[in-house]
């Protein structure tokens, strides 16, 4: 099997047919698929024993308070998981920014009437609030790549409970500027995808997009101000393998939509099918 390093899917622990049979310009034969099924063994060893291993070289805390998570292998605990503010109805139809009040019909925010995004959809699993924003700031910042598995669980929930109908071609993410990266050797959305993508069982693209303009801080910046920001930032520097597919697009945090719309766009402009938005919080 010609796996190519250069090649943007790389598969994670386990190789499932259906990875492979999704991915372009690899035939598959009875003797790969004999291959594959050891493969999947190893892989769940492998991953069991990298469970086992995060809990030896991190700390064993919750990245949400501090405490001690009582799940093997898990690093936010139980109460940080309940107490999260979970995103549910009503919210919009098509950003998925949720509202207060009762709403009983599908709506769409004013955002999303005054200018329709290029993503199809965006689901969020929590809100940006609590110990989730805490665990969210850990992971970011602290550069806590052991909270991956369990922000990237998030993740693939939110896409089953929401996008249980589409069947993707591959994951995409958030890139950073190769100068952030170089400064932060970090990108939670890129652990974020990887993570989620192994969960789903769908090949993940590391450079379907990448970012060409270093933006400043969205923090400070209103959602008119966001836009043009981000506007530019983006290119998609694989459109071979990004024409014709269906994308997941994962990040961390969505709050104004701002970024992940621009990277829709590039990559609708590429000759994508549909990208469905997923973040693990909404702001
Ligand atoms: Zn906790
Ligand atoms: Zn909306």
């Amino acid at each position: 099997m010609a796996l190519c390093s250069d090649s943007p899917f790389l598969l994670g622990s386990v190789l499932s047919v259906d990875i492979l049979a999704r991915m372009p310009r690899i035939s598959l034969s009875n003797a790969r698929l004999g291959l594959n099924a050891s493969l999947s063994r190893l892989g769940g060893f492998v991953s069991e024993t990298a469970s086992h291993g995060l809990d030896i070289i991190y700390p064993r805390t919750c990245g949400g308070c501090g405490g001690v998570p009582e799940g093997r292998g898990m690093h936010l605990c139980w109460a940080c998981l309940a107490s999260a503010v979970y995103v549910k109805d009503p919210f919009c139809s098509c950003c998925g920014d949720p509202v207060e009040g009762a709403v009983h019909h599908a709506f769409l925010c004013s955002w999303c009437r005054r200018s329709r995004p290029a993503f199809a959809l965006a689901r969020s699993a929590v809100r940006f609030r609590g110990p989730m924003k805490q665990a969210l700031h850990t992971f970011k910042y602290e550069k806590a790549c052991h909270l991956a598995g369990d922000l990237g669980g998030l993740l693939a929930g939110c896409v089953r409970a929401h996008y249980a109908d589409v069947s993707f071609d591959g994951v995409a993410y958030v890139p950073l500027h190769p100068r952030k990266g170089r400064e932060r050797s970090f990108n939670q959305s890129r652990l974020l995808a990887a993570d989620a993508a192994k969960r789903l069982s769908i090949p993940i693209l590391h450079r379907a997009l990448s970012r060409v303009r270093v933006t400043c801080t969205q923090t400070r910046l209103n959602a008119e101000e966001r836009k043009r920001n981000v506007r530019g930032a983006f290119v998609a520097t694989m459109p071979e393998w990004i024409e014709g597919r269906r994308l997941l697009l994962v990040d961390d945090v969505m709050t104004t939509g701002a970024t992940v719309a621009e990277c829709s766009r590039v990559l609708m402009d590429a000759g994508a099918v549909s990208v469905h938005v997923v973040t693990v919080a909404r702001g």
